[in-house]
């Protein structure tokens, strides 16, 4: 539903996007995941029709925004990286405001605006001054805001920004359940933020897209074959000895238990393939207890450094 092809951003001789091409489809919840400086406001910018590309379209639904700005801009609700509040508002006031310039008709928008308080929980300070808020409400109303036109594409700015860390889990939980409606684009330079609510993940680096997947496929990729990480209670010569003869295992790497008397080995697989069944077939064949047993997984925070850091060493 949403189709960037070809997007260039330059900024005199500086490349802020460089050639972005990706294809989100409807009811995804997809993260801009990049670091400070990325291009991850310009995409978003452009993305919404706030900012004209150098190069490159978008498309909504197969409409393109330059030529059918109206209908495309209706699908969008945006939440900037600074959201547009007016201090001097009260919270009704300035949804009706927004209301008004979203085009909805003014009978209708005491039920909109109420339906919107409750989904964002702001109905109990509806009448006070935005400017009293704290960050939290204001990031609330923030949200409120993009949904008043009832779009069906939310587009959303480093939305936990700023936030203490109870005021992000709610803000979290806020977009998850407005992602079982709505198809969302949210952008954010921390790892966990983005693996907490998004399947698909998109990392940029100076304006250039260098993956594209889920979190768990991106860190099998990068690590080659699956890796499984093992305690055992054995002496590492004997666990070697039993280890070598499953055929599917191509390396085992020793390293230091956390339990002492033990030995922990990670073993790597020749493919794809998952190998823990034959791995306790194997031991348990040898009487080798398992301590434990867990797929080695690769946290975004290592799948964004090792992508980035390729990227700085191979430009
Ligand atoms: P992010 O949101 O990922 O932190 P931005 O999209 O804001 O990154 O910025 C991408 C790059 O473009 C940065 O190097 C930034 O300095 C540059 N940039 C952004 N806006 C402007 C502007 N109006 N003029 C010149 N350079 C800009
Ligand atoms: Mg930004």
């Amino acid at each position: 539903m949403i189709e960037a092809t070809d997007l260039v951003k330059r900024y005199g001789p500086h490349i802020a996007v460089d050639h972005v091409n990706f294809k989100i489809e409807k009811g995804e919840i997809v993260g801009f995941l990049g670091p400070n400086g990325a291009g991850k406001s310009t995409t978003m910018n452009i993305l919404t029709g706030y900012l004209s590309s150098s190069e490159g379209t978008i498309t909504i639904d197969g409409l393109d925004i330059l030529d059918y700005p109206l209908e495309t801009k209706q699908k969008i609700g945006y939440l900037p990286e600074n959201p547009p509040l007016y201090p001097e508002m009260t919270v009704k006031e300035y949804l009706a405001f927004v209301g008004a310039i979203k085009g909805v008709p003014k009978r209708e928008m005491p039920k909109r605006a109420a339906e919107i308080m409750e989904i964002t929980s702001i109905a109990d300070i509806s009448g006070r001054l935005i400017k009293n808020l704290s960050k939290g409400y204001k990031q609330r109303v923030g949200l409120a805001q993009t949904l008043i036109g009832n779009p069906e594409i939310l587009i959303l700015d480093e939305p936990t920004a700023g936030l203490d860390p109870k005021q992000i889990l709610e803000i979290r939980d806020l977009i998850i359940s407005l992602g079982k409606d709505h198809t969302i684009i949210l952008s954010s330079h921390i790892l966990p933020e983005v693996s907490a609510v998004c399947k698909r993940v998109l990392i940029i680096n100076r304006g250039l897209i260098v993956a594209d997947d889920t979190p768990e496929n991106m860190a099998k990729r990068l690590l080659g074959g699956s890796h499984i990480i093992l305690r055992l209670d054995a002496p590492g010569k004997r666990i070697a000895q039993v280890l070598e003869k499953v055929p599917s295992l191509r390396r085992l790497e020793f390293r230091e238990s956390q339990e002492t008397g033990t030995a922990e080995v990670v073993a790597e697989a020749t493919e794809e393939v998952d190998i823990r069944r034959d791995i306790f077939r194997a031991l348990s064949a040898a009487d080798i207890p398992i301590l434990m047993m867990r797929a080695l997984d690769m946290s975004l925070e290592e799948i964004f450094l090792q992508v980035t850091t390729q990227e700085e060493v191979n430009p």
